[in-house]
């Protein structure tokens, strides 16, 4: 586990189950995926991505009220 560990709910003080944001796009599955700035549209790949950070999303789940704290740390 990382120092980024909750291990109590910050809504409820219920107890946070690890997880991560899933990206099914095309039957492929990956880590979902932050992006930095705004989206912005591109008529060949839905979103134009070239140029912007992508930081893998971890996703942390209280297991009594559903709050989601979510994670994209630095990859260094
Ligand atoms: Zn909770």
């Amino acid at each position: 586990m990382s120092e980024f560990w909750y291990k109590a709910c910050l809504r409820c003080g219920g107890e946070m189950e690890e997880g991560f944001a899933l990206d099914e796009a095309h039957g492929e599955k990956k880590q979902g995926q932050w992006v930095e700035g705004a989206p912005t549209k591109s008529i060949w790949t839905g979103l134009k991505l070239k140029g912007r950070r992508k930081l893998s999303i971890d996703a942390y789940r209280c297991t009594d009220c559903g709050f989601l704290d979510l994670f994209a740390r630095d990859e260094d």
